[in-house]
């Protein structure tokens, strides 16, 4: 049985403008987005780079550079179903994936349900696959003063024979 692990990480600072804060594309209400050239979905990037390197693929900057003008302000979930398909493409599918988010704000609990269930239909996955997280990084460091948000994935990947 070929399995492949892959992890992801990612960062993004807070905007100073009033932009719409998505994770795992979902629309998070009351709180200011994260500066990006895409919609900056911090969580589906680390998801996406965790599955480009269970496949040893690069990262999601190769696949999707943002110096790209077509990606501005591109939804991550259009990234995430593309690399999905690779993932398919190459015969392989997800056992599951483990997030963890650390950020000091928003609550992140409340949204744990809807985003599963987003990113299940986006990775064509059932919610159970999907293991999502949350910690606070205690007032410690940029993240502690609310400068923003950082992600860490872990995924599983099985050869569907
Ligand atoms: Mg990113």
């Amino acid at each position: 049985m070929a399995i492949r692990i892959g992890q992801g990480l990612d960062i993004h600072p807070f905007a100073k403008d009033d932009r719409p804060l998505y994770l795992g594309g979902v629309l998070i209400p009351n709180h200011v987005g994260l500066e990006g050239h895409s919609d900056a979905d911090a969580l589906i990037h680390a998801i996406c780079d965790a599955l480009l390197g269970a496949l040893n693929l690069g990262d999601i900057g190769q696949h999707f550079p943002d110096t790209d003008p077509t990606f501005k302000g591109q939804r991550s979930t259009y990234f995430l179903e593309t690399i999905m398909g690779k993932v398919r493409a190459r015969g392989f599918g997800l056992t599951n994936l483990d997030a963890t988010i650390l950020t000091e704000a928003p609550r992140i609990k409340p949204h744990v349900e809807i985003m599963q269930t987003s990113l299940a239909k986006c990775m064509q996955v059932s919610p159970e696959q999907i293991s999502l997280k949350a910690t606070r990084p205690e007032k410690l460091g940029s993240l502690g003063r609310k400068e923003g948000l950082l992600v860490m994935c872990v995924v599983l990947l099985e050869a569907v024979s």
